[in-house]
């Protein structure tokens, strides 16, 4: 079995996460794989509400999305996806990438909903069901999976400790939908527990959000939950893997 971190941060720009210090957390976690995306200090200012997207901006997104792709096509069992902003460049997506990332905490800048470009964006996402990392807001949240409906996988990062919080979520019944899945990284093995016992061990996945966790030490915690083998492996290789049309 190839054990894969689903959520890791990968980048050179504004942020020194290159793929060798990666590789090495990987193997000392006894790890195979890995999704990676481009930090979010390589995607917009997160520290400015009123932001505005410019052309150096729109060139270090499209260095730090290349950056991942790059390594894809390199190495073996990495995954890149697509890192969204207000650009919304649909042409990309058919490069190769396995997933896209979609990022934002309140008090940070807004995507534009509305924006034509938006909605055909996520037209080619459906076309190409490519699965979509989601950390919005609460509301925003809710309102980007009735946007999605169904139509491509949704994976939200944290068990939603960053979208307004795992009970919140797990209270508004959105993994009621099969579509939506959960990682695990930076949440607690009681929330993980809540969600097998609800939802069982196929939509669940294993992920670190490397550097802001160890890729060995979240992988510890799943272990901890002493589930049974076939429901481990689900959760740190196959559902991934399936999701990124790589099982053998
Ligand atoms: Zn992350």
């Amino acid at each position: 079995m190839k054990v894969i971190d689903s959520h890791i941060h990968c980048g050179i720009q504004n942020s020194d996460l290159p793929f060798e210090t990666i590789r090495c957390y990987l193997a000392s976690g006894n790890i195979q794989g890995a999704c990676l995306y481009a930090p979010v200090e390589d995607i917009y200012n997160r520290y400015n509400e009123r932001f505005e997207d410019s052309q150096p901006w729109i060139a270090t997104r499209q260095r730090a999305n290349e950056y991942v792709l790059r390594l894809q096509e390199t190495n073996q069992d990495i995954f890149a996806y697509y890192f969204v902003w207000n650009d919304f460049r649909r042409e990309e997506l058919k490069k190769g990438y396995r997933g896209v990332k979609w990022h934002r905490h309140e008090y940070e800048p807004l995507y534009n909903y509305d924006d034509p470009r938006c909605e055909d964006f996520l037209q080619e996402v459906y076309r190409l069901q490519l699965p979509v990392v989601l950390e919005e807001s609460f509301e925003n949240t809710l309102y980007m999976l009735r946007r999605i409906d169904g139509r491509t996988p949704v994976i939200i990062p944290h068990m939603g400790g960053l979208n307004g919080g795992f009970t919140a979520l797990f209270q508004a019944k959105i993994w009621d939908e099969e579509s939506v899945l959960a990682d695990t990284a930076l949440a607690t093995p009681y929330e993980m527990d809540i969600f097998l016992k609800r939802y069982g061990s196929n939509r669940l996945l294993f992920g670190s959000d490397f550097p802001f966790g160890y890729p060995g030490s979240e992988l510890s915690k799943v272990q901890r939950l002493k589930l049974r083998d076939a429901d481990y492996e689900k959760v740190v290789s196959t559902n991934i893997l399936k999701l990124m049309r790589a099982l053998a």
